[in-house]
């Protein structure tokens, strides 16, 4: 329904404000890291540095940091494909890019890749350093209407249980799935999205995929809940590993890495609000305040908004998620981490050596609980917070 905007006059000047703010905050963002400005590379700017800080998924998640990072980062992009920038309506970020490829068998194709994710999970997590064969992966996976993070993880899961001899060529239709092959990545992707063959269990995701094929495979299916894993690796991240642990809709990335950054974007999802342009990640991405975001919401609803309300709103929004996964018959037990993350230590790069400790991450989870007002047990939330955010209807 559409509604009226109560304070028309009061709304332009907020408007304006945030535009400024965020032009003026993009000049600063990403400010001092060697791989340049959100605006100039994208998210994609974030290919060089996570791989040199050994936070990148690399090889199904196996290492952090990409050996051949150079040959896909998003210099390599602005150099042989992007064209133009272009933006979401008005917004001075601008971080979309556009390109095409111009040379090779995959000529002509036009696409606005790679970002942080895509490259990471068809590139260095698959071990693909040819650029062109990336560009055309990710352009299919687009094309054909895929999660390109859960395929780019099915494909690392196949490729890992090959290289094992846990599956044989035979088992993937002939197609030698070894590390850094584009071209049989690239058929694999049609494979799943037509359900042809093996790509008819690889739709299902790498959870039914391990389940199938058994053999200790669990260990490296890259899952939380059945929802495989963003492009951030997590064996020096534990803030990140615990927001795939707990987010409520398995492994995700945008679900924020501690309480508040929780609830912000909740909040955030709910109106709609791009995140790189809020003070999300005010340390190296400054933004829009949860205070003008109030104001703003305060002109359109004509309702008394401050910041702490409307993180209030994204607490009720993330624990009625949770009521419903509880519903649902989701546990601690469900809240697990793949057993990869605290077994086998990096072997190479920024972070080399690097180890989630199990018993560290079981506190911090505790301590998450205890915060939230949730049972560690059970992680149900307490009947007291249920009804101090209005969710009493769900006790
Ligand atoms: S609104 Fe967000 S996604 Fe769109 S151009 Fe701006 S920063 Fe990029």
């Amino acid at each position: 329904m559409r509604q009226k905007i109560n304070n028309k006059s009061a709304l332009l000047p907020l408007i304006l404000s945030g535009q400024a703010l965020v032009r003026e905050t993009s000049k600063g963002l990403l400010g001092g890291l060697k791989t340049g400005l959100l605006r100039d590379y994208g998210t994609a700017a974030s290919l060089q540095k996570l791989s040199d800080d050994g936070l990148m998924a690399v090889k199904n998640y196996r290492e952090g940091t990409f050996a051949e990072i150079e040959k896909i980062n998003a210099k390599v992009a602005r150099e042989k494909a992007w064209v133009r920038d272009f933006a979401c309506y008005c917004c001075p970020l601008a971080c979309k890019k556009s390109g095409v490829i111009k040379e090779g068998p995959y000529k002509t194709i036009v696409h606005d890749g790679p970002e942080y994710e895509t490259g990471t999970i068809f590139g260095a997590n698959l071990m693909i350093s040819d650029f062109n064969g990336m560009m055309k992966a990710i352009y299919d996976g687009d094309d054909l209407g895929m999660d390109i993070i859960s395929a780019g993880n099915v494909i690392g899961f196949l490729m890992e249980a090959y290289e094992k001899d846990l599956i044989t060529k035979s088992n993937l239709d002939g197609l030698d799935l070894t590390w850094g092959n584009a071209d049989a990545v690239i058929k694999m992707i049609h494979k799943i999205a037509y359900r042809e063959g093996v790509g008819d269990l690889a739709a299902q995701g790498v959870k039914a995929v391990s389940k199938k094929i058994g053999q200790g495979s669990k260990a490296f299916a890259i899952h939380v809940k059945g929802m495989e894993l963003a492009a951030y690796n997590i064996y020096a991240n534990p803030p990140r590993a615990l927001c795939y642990a707990v987010a409520n809709r398995g492994a995700c990335h945008l679900s924020g890495d501690n309480i508040e950054n929780q609830n912000l974007m909740a909040a955030l999802d709910s109106l709609g609000f791009c995140f790189f342009a809020s003070d999300f990640n005010a340390r190296i991405m400054p933004g829009v305040s949860k205070s003008l975001m109030a104001e703003l919401l305060t002109a359109i609803t004509g309702l008394d908004w401050d910041s702490d309300r409307f993180l209030e709103a994204g607490e009720r929004v993330f624990t009625l998620e949770k009521m419903f996964n509880f519903r649902e018959g989701f546990r601690r037990e469900d809240d697990r981490l793949p057993d990869r993350f605290f077994a086998e230590p990096f072997t190479t790069g920024g972070e080399k050596g690097a180890l989630l400790d199990r018993e560290e991450f079981t506190t911090m989870m505790d301590e998450y609980y205890t915060e939230r007002r949730w049972d560690p047990e059970t992680t149900r939330p307490s009947d007291e917070k249920l009804e101090m955010l209005g969710l009493g209807f769900t006790v």
